[in-house]
């Protein structure tokens, strides 16, 4: 049986599961990649997380994923759709309301680093309010910001149809921490015309698959290990040294090794 909840009906829903509940956004990821990308990333983390926690055991729902989130850095490029962190951070302390009142735990898989203030704002007020909620990045150690090797390489990986491999091209390869304040005043067009923060050139279904696996046994390792920093997102009980880095590896000597984000 699917543990889609838009898949379920009613007296499906077991007591107190565990839902998993994926947050995207909807914004443009350079001249190759589609807009739905984030969405698709923790969509596709989401169910394998699920699938894998069924398969021990864990009575696991997916919700639908949530498509819209804070691009407002993304906004001068046609297409993108913003909802901005204050209603975000609204949204999300409204759906774990209602989900708190049948769900036993519930988990926000992030696919989207502009939704981290929203999930840092809502965080406090809902565990607060007694809710069993926290939230989890979809990383992967040395993974590049926007629209490079990693995205690219997991959409090559989950949805090919829709990568234009042809249109790919290398973006502002310069570290995120020397261009983040000009990013948050100008908007990425001003640090990247091509809105590209990484180098997508080198981008296989290969090595997605590998992220991906990467991503989802984090995801994994965080919930079952159910610690929780302050800012409500699960702490992964594996040091970051010791975890593999499949975009390193697969990159090595040819880019600059970036720090761990989620995209
Ligand atoms: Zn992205």
């Amino acid at each position: 049986m699917s543990n889609e909840l838009a898949q379920a009906t009613w007296p499906s829903i077991a007591e107190a599961p565990l839902v998993l509940v994926p947050l995207g956004s909807t914004e443009q990821h350079g001249p190759h990649l589609p807009f739905g990308t984030d969405t698709m990333i923790a969509s596709a983390v989401a169910a394998q997380v699920a699938a894998g926690l069924a398969d021990e055991g864990l009575v696991v729902v997916v919700a639908p994923a949530l498509p819209f989130g804070a691009s407002g850095e993304h906004q001068e490029f046609p297409g993108t759709v913003s909802i901005g962190t204050e209603a975000l951070t609204r949204v999300i302390i409204e759906l774990v309301r209602s989900l708190s009142t049948w769900a036993g735990r519930i988990v926000l898989v992030n696919g989207h680093g502009g939704n981290l203030a929203a999930l840092t704002a809502s965080m406090p007020q809902l565990i607060n309010e007694g809710h069993l909620v926290a939230w989890a990045p979809c990383a992967a150690v040395g993974a590049d910001d926007h629209a490079g090797l990693t995205e690219t390489s997991l959409l090559r990986h989950l949805a090919p149809e829709l990568v234009d491999l042809a249109a790919a091209a290398p973006g502002v390869m310069a570290p995120m921490s020397t261009l983040i304040d000009r990013l948050d005043a100008e908007g990425v067009r001003a640090v990247s015309p091509n809105d590209i923060l990484g180098d997508p050139t080198d981008a296989t279904a290969a090595l997605g698959a590998s992220l991906m696996n990467e991503m989802t046994e984090g995801v994994r390792r965080r919930i079952l290990a159910d610690s929780t920093d302050a800012r409500g997102c699960l702490r992964d009980p594996v040091p970051a040294a010791l975890r593999s880095s499949a975009s390193v590896a697969a990159s090595s000597g040819t880019h600059p090794q970036r720090f761990s984000r989620s995209a």
